[in-house]
């Protein structure tokens, strides 16, 4: 039945009883995005801007920046948006141009926003480049901040996104941003969860780590614990809160996100269809059954039998 299911799953994301859930793309620069349209998603929930910069040892122009920028918002049009992250830099993501150099701990260093406190005009012209962008496509375009732990960074953020005239957010990627996700949403339009950093910050353990990979699982109950409470501050408020880690792209996990009440997912563009197809198959009430098995698991494995089991019982 998944398989069939598979086969003929066409969009746009719904569950079984037609409740609507965004599903969207990551991606990391115009061919991608290019191939990302090819999918029935309603936009892109995770451009990561760094990637574009990779091997740049200088600052781009604020013109450079906005072709690049037009290149990802271009595909997408009437009914689809597109939520730009700025420099996720740093750590495991390296840039010539912004990273501070000879940190003993870069994961919990000067990276992502952290990195425009001593540098804002590098943020500033980011966020001229992609208003420009935003300008000539004509996209709906959201941005975010990535590696954000205090309320008034998000404010700071809101407000430089905002008198561009774009929607702001941040990530929920660190556990303080979590715990208070409520006070967050009183200054920001919308929250995205970034699932791999706040798995590894909620367990202290490194996302690159083989060896404590049954650490860094998503499924762990405490880090769902962490999402849950994000999803529910912004169900309090009516706005949007996403997942945008590698949780997202995992079809049984994704139905229980949404049952704690996750409005988006946004994944690589290839698990689009499992996911969609795998969520068209479950109803509201058994994504809120699955939410609660997940969350009551003892560890992962625990966490994913019951929620299969319960995505496998008639609804
Ligand atoms: C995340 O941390 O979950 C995320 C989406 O950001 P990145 O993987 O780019 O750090
Ligand atoms: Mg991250």
């Amino acid at each position: 039945e998944q398989r069939a299911a598979l086969a003929s799953w066409e969009g746009p994301g719904r569950t079984k009883d037609g409740a609507p859930v965004k599903l969207l793309a990551n991606v990391a620069d115009g061919a991608s995005a290019e191939k990302a349209v090819k999918q029935p998603i309603e936009g892109v929930g995770l451009f990561r801007t760094e990637l574009c910069f990779l091997d740049r040892q200088d600052e781009p122009s604020v013109e450079e920046q906005a072709e690049i920028y037009a290149k990802v918002l271009a595909p997408f049009g009437e009914g689809q948006y597109v939520v730009v992250r700025t420099l996720d830099a740093g750590s495991d993501k390296p840039v010539a141009f912004a990273t501070m150099e000879g940190e003993e701990n870069p994961a919990l260093g000067v990276r992502g926003l952290r990195l425009s406190w001593g540098n804002p005009a590098l943020l500033d012209h980011q966020l001229d480049g992609i208003a420009e962008a935003a300008r000539r496509t004509g996209t709906e375009t959201w941005v975010m901040a990535p590696m954000v732990a205090t309320v008034a960074e998000a404010k700071d953020f809101a407000d430089q996104v905002r008198s561009r005239g774009l929607k702001a957010g941040v990530m929920v990627e660190v556990p303080s941003a979590a715990l208070l996700a409520h006070r967050f949403l009183e200054v920001v339009d919308f929250l995205s969860i970034g699932t791999n950093d706040l798995t590894q910050y909620a367990m202290a353990a490194d996302r690159m780590a083989a060896d404590l990979a049954h650490l860094t699982d998503p499924w762990q109950p405490a880090v769902l614990h962490l999402i849950a409470i994000t999803a529910e501050a912004g169900k309090q408020v009516g706005k949007s809160v996403g997942v945008c880690g590698e949780a997202a792209a995992d079809p049984l996990l994704a139905c229980a996100l949404v049952g704690m009440g996750v409005t988006s997912l946004s994944m690589a563009a290839a698990a689009v269809k499992g996911v969609g197809a795998r969520l068209a198959t479950v109803t509201t009430v058994q994504c809120r059954a699955m939410a609660e098995a997940a969350l009551a698991a003892s560890d992962p494995a625990a966490g994913r039998a019951a929620v299969l089991a319960l995505a496998e019982a008639e609804s």
